[in-house]
């Protein structure tokens, strides 16, 4: 796992790579994410800053308004817009890449979907993965070595 997980943005200007997979990935059903990506859902792959290598171009952040006040900034192309990550809660360490920007987005599957009360109805949710009326508990639901990832930027 790893050698496939490649993306970029619609120009090619910005190009990236996991060197791991992901620890966890979020398909988001909030509005705002709605909002953000004029879609139904967004998906976010977890993983850590250091395990995002940038092949090419810079993103350039941009900053969301949120209702809890705390930061979201969407990282785009500065060329063609494109969203490839963002960084929530001025958590640097952290990424969340966005699946659709891989070279293969079959690669990573959902593996919880949350904000399931703000979702489109039409989206039928699949019956063997998580899901969640609004955020969830990652200790109870993330798999032992993610969490041993997880804890080794939180502490
Ligand atoms: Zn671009
Ligand atoms: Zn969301």
């Amino acid at each position: 796992m790893g050698e496939e997980l490649q993306g970029r943005c619609a120009c090619g200007g910005v190009r990236y790579r996991l060197t791991e997979a992901p620890m966890f990935v979020h398909c988001c059903h909030c509005l705002d994410c709605q909002r953000q990506t004029g879609s139904a859902f967004v998906l976010n792959a977890l993983v850590e800053t250091a395990r995002v290598e940038l092949l090419a171009g810079a993103p350039a952040r941009f900053e969301m308004p949120t209702d809890s006040g705390r930061p979201h900034g969407i990282y785009r192309c500065p060329t063609c817009g494109v969203a490839v990550w963002s960084e929530y809660g001025g958590v640097a360490a952290l990424r969340f890449v966005r699946v659709g920007t891989l070279d293969d987005p079959r690669a990573l599957a959902p593996s919880v979907h949350i904000y399931t009360r703000s979702k489109q109805p039409w989206v039928v949710l699949p019956p063997d993965v998580p899901a969640f009326e609004a955020y969830y508990d990652a200790k109870t639901l993330w798999p032992p070595e993610s969490l041993a990832r997880r804890k080794a930027l939180f502490g």
